[in-house]
């Protein structure tokens, strides 16, 4: 309260110092501000999903950005609703502990010991570190993770083939709706429980695409390392900035998007076809990506569209 009074006050006085020619920088900071209003109009009241994992979450500064970008959407009256992995951060604290892990199909395998982890990473650390980051720009959050509420239940996937790995067989978003309407930011990370009372590590590109068919949101967003799906996933400049479904199934099919990049482009194929509006994949290590693809009508990443 006195940090925001005392804000309050630095930019009341720099306002008194008033000046009647701008700077082109100042005049350019006015017009993208009047420029995003058709945009804050369109998006105030409305659901964005977006998943915040690995790279955006490299560095520091980088984290800021993306944290501000929330605290900026919620208080222009847009809903973020943010669910986050942690795959860099699990594989240190594995690493610390001498715990090996193994990949497979992109997923991965997860024994006891690692679930132990992942869950003490994700819901203890990562997660707060996310909220604490949200709350500190003035923007009201709340952690959570898919056990609270009985938001995300699941069942070991593939009967157990891949030990405590998780496939979604419910949503439950009662716990959602009234945080909401309050205007908390829910941060969800991507642990879900199980009939048997168990924690199971879910994909979490596959609960944001789940939670944003189940809220209806207008948008799912997907921060990653990359700048989008590309035609060659070691080639960059190969961006593909606009699909329809049915060529995402044919890259699927053709191999051209594997590994990590599978999860995301099937979470889009699910929200878009439960009445999803638009579905983004974009580069989180773009600075103010989420912004420029909100408020702006900069095209950036791949856009998913639904078959017309
Ligand atoms: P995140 O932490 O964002 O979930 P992942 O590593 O799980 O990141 O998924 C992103 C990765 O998917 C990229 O770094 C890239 O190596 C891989 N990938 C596979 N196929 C493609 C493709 N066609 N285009 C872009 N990335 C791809
Ligand atoms: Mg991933």
């Amino acid at each position: 309260m006195e940090q925001a009074e005392s804000t309050s006050q630095n930019l009341q006085s720099s306002k008194l110092q008033s000046k009647t020619n701008f700077s082109p920088d100042e005049s350019l900071r006015v017009s993208v501000l009047s420029e995003a209003l058709p945009y804050i109009q369109r998006f105030a009241g409305k659901r964005l999903v977006i998943k915040y994992g690995g790279a955006a979450m490299a560095n520091s500064g980088l984290q800021e950005a993306v944290l501000r970008d929330i605290a900026l959407l919620s208080s222009v009256g847009v809903q973020p609703i943010i669910v986050h992995g942690g795959g860099p951060e699990i594989n240190y604290w594995l690493n610390q502990l001498d715990i090996t892990t193994e990949f497979r199909d992109g997923l991965r395998v997860t024994d006891n010991k690692t679930m132990e982890v992942v869950e003490m990473v994700l819901v203890g650390r990562v997660n707060k570190q996310i909220v604490n980051g949200i709350n500190k720009l003035g923007a009201l959050s709340i952690g959570l993770c898919g056990i609270d509420g009985k938001l995300i239940e699941a069942r070991q996937y593939n009967k157990g083939s891949h030990g405590l790995v998780g496939e979604i067989t419910r949503v439950n978003i009662d716990i959602l709706e009234p945080l909401l309407a309050k205007g908390y930011v829910p941060v969800i990370s991507s642990v879900a429980f199980s009939n048997e009372g168990i924690s199971l590590n879910v994909n979490a590109d596959t609960i944001a695409g789940e939670l944003a068919a189940s809220l209806q949101a207008e948008k799912l967003i997907l921060l990653t390392d990359t700048p989008g799906i590309l035609k060659d996933k070691d080639d960059p400049s190969s961006l593909i900035t606009q699909i329809e479904l049915s060529d995402i199934q044919k890259l699927l099919k053709e191999g051209v998007i594997e590994g990590g990049m599978m999860p995301k482009t099937q979470c889009c194929i699910r929200a878009l076809t439960q009445g999803v509006s638009a579905a983004h994949i974009i580069n989180g290590k773009t600075p103010h990506a989420l912004l420029l693809e909100v408020f702006t009508n900069v095209g950036i990443g791949t856009m998913v569209l639904g078959n017309s």
